[in-house]
């Protein structure tokens, strides 16, 4: 049968198998489970539930694949890395019609979202063949240094449900260009795009009479009997995590026996800075795309509007209309803007944290309530005269939620900014190129973005500091990250 809202043209060609070894095949433990569309609650697809035993298959057959990928010639994986962009684009809107299915977000954000990980494809097959190396005198004249680079070796990845395309491919991309083989770990609750995409990277090696190992996937109800045995076993030599803070800490605990190398991309609690000088118009157009992309849900939404008390009305206003303008539905219906979050859960956790706000004195301006339709939907809401210690602003809401809260100085709008244990990416709107240099230096974060909603790209180092994260994706950076330095002094 095919699931109700996707194309059965997609739908035929989902794997829902563990793929070890280029071969998709059921789970050892002989069980699947749902993955349902958050739009309308309906079952999409059982999905094989890995179990231990996959698990150490996957690596076993990353680990056989490692000797003869880390020896491709450079050109051949850039070449891999290309065909799979060009493939991925050329299947944008397949694509992106399971990112909808699955994740829920509006089709134009699903195509934005195949173009930003199609995006990294492309990025890191340029990069496959400039690796950095370095031969020098030694500066005592004794000898001469090189420095060589090569792939750590088989890696772990393991991705959050939000960005079901751009998290992996920010992932695979430098991986296999790097050297390096992977087993994945795709989220639970949107494990279908990574399948089609692994099953289109298996494709071309395949093409190519390249192993079939280099590339493996084992989605698992129960991620922990992936991640505990593999990174356990000393065969594998890095994990790539990219997820919820408290998960990726209770990941670095567990690495630490085995010595790996780890990325983290985790929380983030982003401040939206509005100083006086702003271009206010500007402001809430940049506000509406850094809070709304995919309802919310993304690690880089801007969860607390910090706005400058001499214009927080204009700016408030501004916001409220803007929100008043977007169209809530189901992601597939044409002209939705807004889709749910993803599952029930998450409706009442936002619930949860404008009830405890509103009960502190916010007042909302617009929405504070679940329009009523079926699915896992919160309406866009904006809340003022919000105090900056309440959970909406020291958390990560992850919902259609913008909190504003007022500031008198540039010092105290930095403060406020600096005030969470994140430092994932932060925003302002200023017109002062001075006080965007003083910014730079000051608050506490991995990205900034100035007069933009949007900092991602794919040849940007994105990645946080503080709880937000170690290491970096995207960019020359992206690459180190799967890379060790073998100094050789002659
Ligand atoms: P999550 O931490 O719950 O899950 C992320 C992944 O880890 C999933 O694949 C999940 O199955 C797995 N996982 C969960 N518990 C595990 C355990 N004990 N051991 C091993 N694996 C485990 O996060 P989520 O809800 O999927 O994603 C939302 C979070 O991700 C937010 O905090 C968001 O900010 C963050 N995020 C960060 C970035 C970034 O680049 N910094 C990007 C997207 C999302």
């Amino acid at each position: 049968m095919t699931p109700p809202s996707l194309p059965p043209t997609v739908a035929a060609h989902v794997p829902t198998g563990v793929l070890i070894d280029g071969a998709w095949r059921p789970a050892s433990t002989g069980r699947t489970f749902e993955v349902a569309d958050p739009a309308t609650t309906e079952t999409l697809f059982d999905v094989a539930d890995g179990g231990e035993q996959d698990a150490l298959d996957a690596l076993t057959a990353a680990h056989d694949a490692f000797p003869q990928w880390r020896a491709t010639a450079p050109r051949v994986r850039a070449e891999l890395l290309r065909a799979v962009f060009d493939t991925l684009t050329a299947r944008t809107e397949d694509i992106a019609a399971l990112v909808t299915a699955e994740g829920g977000k509006p089709l134009a954000e699903s195509r934005a979202e195949v173009a930003y990980g199609a995006d990294y494809v492309r990025w890191y097959s340029e990069q496959a063949v400039r690796f950095e190396g370095l031969a020098r005198r030694a500066p005592s004249g004794a000898n001469h240094q090189l420095v060589l680079r090569r792939p750590v070796g088989p890696a772990l990845l393991i991705t959050p449900w939000n960005f079901p395309i751009a998290m992996i491919a920010r992932k695979v991309a430098p991986a296999l260009a790097a050297g390096c083989t992977v087993v994945i770990k795709p989220a639970q609750l949107t494990p279908l795009t990574t399948a089609y995409v692994a099953e289109i990277i298996r494709e071309e090696l395949e093409a190519r009479d390249l192993p079939t190992g280099v590339i493996n996937v084992v989605p698992s109800a129960s991620a922990r009997t992936i991640s505990g045995p593999l990174l356990a076993d000393p065969r594998l030599r890095k994990l790539s995590f990219t997820g919820s803070t408290e998960v990726g800490a209770a990941l670095l605990k567990a690495s630490a026996d085995n010595i790996l190398r780890t990325s983290m991309e985790l929380g983030g609690n982003a401040p939206f800075l509005v100083f006086e000088d702003a271009d206010i118009p500007a402001a809430v157009q940049g506000a509406v795309q850094a809070k709304m992309r995919n309802a919310g849900q993304t690690c880089v939404a801007a969860n607390r509007f910090l706005v400058h008390a001499s214009v927080a009305e204009e700016f408030t206003a501004g916001l409220t209309e803007a929100f008043d303008k977007l169209v809530v539905g189901h992601g597939a219906d044409e002209g939705t803007t807004v889709g749910p979050l993803i599952e029930s859960s998450a409706v009442d956790r936002v619930e949860e944290v404008v009830a405890e706000a509103v009960d502190a004195g916010a007042r909302v301006r617009i929405g504070g309530d679940r329009p009523n339709r079926p699915g896992y939907f919160y309406a866009p809401t904006v809340l003022d005269r919000v105090s900056a210690d309440l959970r909406v602003i020291t958390e990560e809401t992850f919902g259609p939620v913008a909190p504003v809260v007022t500031f008198g100085s540039e010092d105290e709008g930095v403060a406020l900014a600096n005030s969470t244990p994140f430092g994932l990416v932060a925003y302002a709107y200023t017109r002062d190129i001075a006080r965007v240099m003083r910014l730079a230096e000051s608050v506490e974060t991995g990205m900034l973005g100035v007069n933009r909603g949007l900092v991602s790209d794919a040849s940007a180092p994105f990645g946080g500091v503080k709880s937000s994260g170690l290491g970096r994706e995207g960019g020359e950076a992206g690459i180190e990250e799967y890379l060790d330095s073998v100094y050789v002094a002659i």
